[in-house]
């Protein structure tokens, strides 16, 4: 007998050679007919590899993301296996899962394939697929292996780098590929699949290497699972930041400036001031002052943080200036300047905690590939703070910036949401610096602070990094995809590296604790989320303009300003349309640009001091017509809902 030991802690015991499948049925019938794939022991096996040892067994389904990679693992043989009957002759090379489906990288020799192919490929797999083949792990020596892959220098590459004794290939119906394992049962469960696109790729994904072709696909359990996925990608690309962004008027890139540093056009700049001052009204309230610091800083200020010998060698080089001996660095962070200012004089403990905040912009050099619109640029700003103070006051700070955080979300309409918790790896304590007594202390800091907000939150242990741990905040945007914003971090190397103190109740130096945070994390890249959550239609009160006047003809021109003027004593950000356009035109563009609010004047309006307002995206409600006082009210009572006050 063996004992198997369950995710949940219960442990059940079977005979020696009882497969994952096996216990899968043990636990429920249902439940088997479900589970996809198997772990055992932290190692991933088949559903049925028999076991023969005592272990832990984790039972995944589709709904896992381990099962996920196993489905689109074995898709991709079965794809394989299409593209080899296809295109006799071609070589196979390596086929993983990714994020969202799998890639297979082949050497398509003499052959092309081109999208035409791919509605051919997708028909043969489902036709595969439908005939219910099992997937069978078998050992091979090393011989076999690299006498069946000859003609293949790709796989024989990949063999060659292998231990006899460890060489597996997977059998389905008349296929074969060397394979590690870690398949679906059958290929029966495959239902729907879609060859996404073809891109070039080089072997081992080296520019010296020959360029192969990588073939995208994914594949779902359900037809109507492809349907959505393929809906969503859509709507992605619909509300991609880059192409609203551009729609919007809110910023651009110019080759002339440089690659990936966006430039903000004047919408963009007033939307990106509106964010910093709502953010810097609730630092205020919250205790924080505002600093500013240098774009640029000496290159020993680096060296003193540890920067310089951890990111120097893939940073942007240093400033040197006409005077001998002088470097500068492009500031890649604000922490160093920011510890500078709190060494700017001796404090007491009665002083802390002191809180800096500013709006800073640095600079990392990211290679000109891995640039993408705002999300990953060359220079950007950060909402960034540090927060210098005791340890024992880390308790009551991080309950602080958690509220800070939920209110800026709450403000943006960002309603779901979950937290991580990164604490040490105890097993591995050498990694980490400063005390375990102040660890402890952090860690229980945060994890209380967590449970009393009632975050959904998530310990990972060993996340944490060597000089403090964190919590971090994952983001569910409109469409379900998650970004992390919001983190916030402790310190104990800075304050060390900075020799920063206080003097203590018992008149002795102490060294301070320091706290990063960033609740947008920067402002590119979270505009950038934001534009893809909303679509661009943000909340009302960020909104760089809230209305727009539209008269019906130049006729009105004097009493839309007059309209404008009041909207303007009630603070309402409006602007007027008096091209001699039709009103259906003004309408649909007003539409385009996500106009809020659709202020129409003619003759009756003029006549009774009033509006025929539009709301945009409530095209059925129909118009209403109403006073400017009335008008204010709606979009005051709009605003409050969801901006309050901190
Ligand atoms: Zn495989
Ligand atoms: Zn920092």
């Amino acid at each position: 007998m063996i004992k198997v030991t369950l995710p949940d802690g219960s442990v059940r015991e079977f005979s020696q050679g009882v497969t994952p499948m096996d216990v899968a049925k043990n636990i429920s019938e249902g439940f088997a007919r479900n589970v996809i794939s198997a772990n055992y022991n932290n190692t991933t096996i088949e559903t049925s590899t028999p076991l023969t040892t005592d272990g832990t067994l984790t039972l995944y389904t589709w709904n896992d993301k381990e099962g996920k990679k196993a489905f689109w693992h074995s898709t991709s043989h079965v794809m394989a296996q299409t593209l080899e009957e296809m295109f006799p002759g071609i070589k196979l090379t390596l086929g993983p899962a990714i994020d969202n489906g799998f890639y297979y990288d082949v050497d398509f020799g003499d052959n092309k394939i081109t999208d035409a192919d791919f509605k051919k490929i997708e028909d043969r797999v489902l036709e595969i697929s439908r005939e219910k083949h099992e997937f069978k792990m078998r050992a091979v020596t090393k011989a076999e292996a690299l006498d069946k892959y000859k003609d293949n220098e790709y796989k024989t590459e990949l063999i060659s780098n292998l231990e006899d004794g460890t060489i597996t290939f997977c059998d389905h119906a008349t296929f074969t590929d060397l394979c590690r394992g870690g398949h679906i049962p059958n290929t029966g469960i495959i239902k729907a699949v879609k060859i996404m696109s073809i891109a070039g790729a080089y072997w081992r994904g080296d520019e010296k290497n020959k360029q192969l072709t990588r073939v995208y696909g994914t594949s779902f359990p359900k037809q109507k699972d492809l349907t959505d996925y393929l809906e969503l990608l859509e709507e992605a690309k619909r509300r991609d930041h880059r192409k609203l962004g551009k729609e919007l008027d809110l910023f651009h890139f110019s080759q002339r400036v440089g690659q990936g540093l966006p430039l903000w056009l004047p919408k963009g700049a007033a939307l990106r001031d509106r964010l910093e001052q709502f953010l810097k009204k609730a630092q205020k309230k919250a205790g924080y002052e505002q600093v500013v610091t240098p774009h640029i800083g000496q290159k020993e200020l680096y060296v003193t943080s540890g920067h310089y010998a951890k990111y120097g060698a893939d940073s942007f080089q240093p400033i040197t200036t006409p005077a001998e001996g002088e470097e500068f660095l492009l500031k890649p962070m604000n922490c160093p300047h920011h510890c500078e200012i709190y060494n700017s004089r001796p404090w007491s403990y009665k002083d802390l905690p002191k809180r800096y905040a500013e709006f800073g912009t640095v600079y990392r050099y990211e290679q000109s590939g891995e640039l993408h619109g705002l999300t990953r640029v060359r220079g950007f700003t950060q909402d960034d703070a540090h927060i210098f103070c005791m340890p024992d006051q880390l308790d009551a700070e991080f309950k602080n910036v958690i509220d800070l955080v939920l209110y800026v979300f709450g403000s943006l309409g960002f309603e779901n949401f979950t937290a991580q918790v990164s604490v040490r790896d105890l097993n591995n304590p050498d990694k980490y610096i400063g005390s375990i007594e102040n660890w402890e202390k952090a860690e229980n800091a945060i994890i209380s602070a967590a449970k009393d907000k009632g975050l959904n939150y998530v310990i990972e242990a060993g996340e944490a990094a060597f000089y403090g741990p964190k919590l971090d905040f994952m983001v569910k945007d409109a469409l379900g995809r998650s970004w992390q914003l919001g983190t916030i971090q402790v310190d104990y190397n800075l304050p060390e590296r900075f020799e920063l103190s206080y003097k203590g109740a018992d008149d002795k130096l102490h060294r301070p604790v320091m706290i990063h945070r960033a609740p947008f994390g920067s402002m590119e890249r979270f505009i950038a989320i934001l534009l893809e959550h909303t679509a661009g239609n943000f909340p009302l009160w960020l909104m760089p303009e809230q209305a727009i006047i539209l008269s019906l003809s130049e006729k009105y021109e004097k009493y839309a300003k007059k309209v404008l003027d009041l909207l303007e004593i009630h603070e309402i950000r409006a602007l007027i349309d008096n091209r001699n356009e039709t009103i259906g035109k003004k309408i649909r563009e007003a539409e385009m640009q996500k106009m809020p609010f659709m202020l129409i004047v003619g003759e009756e309006e003029e006549k009774n001091g009033t509006i025929s307002v539009r709301r945009n995206g409530q095209e059925g409600k129909g118009n209403i017509t109403v006073t400017i006082e009335e008008f204010a009210k709606i979009v005051n009572e709009e605003i409050s809902k969801t901006l309050k006050q901190f």
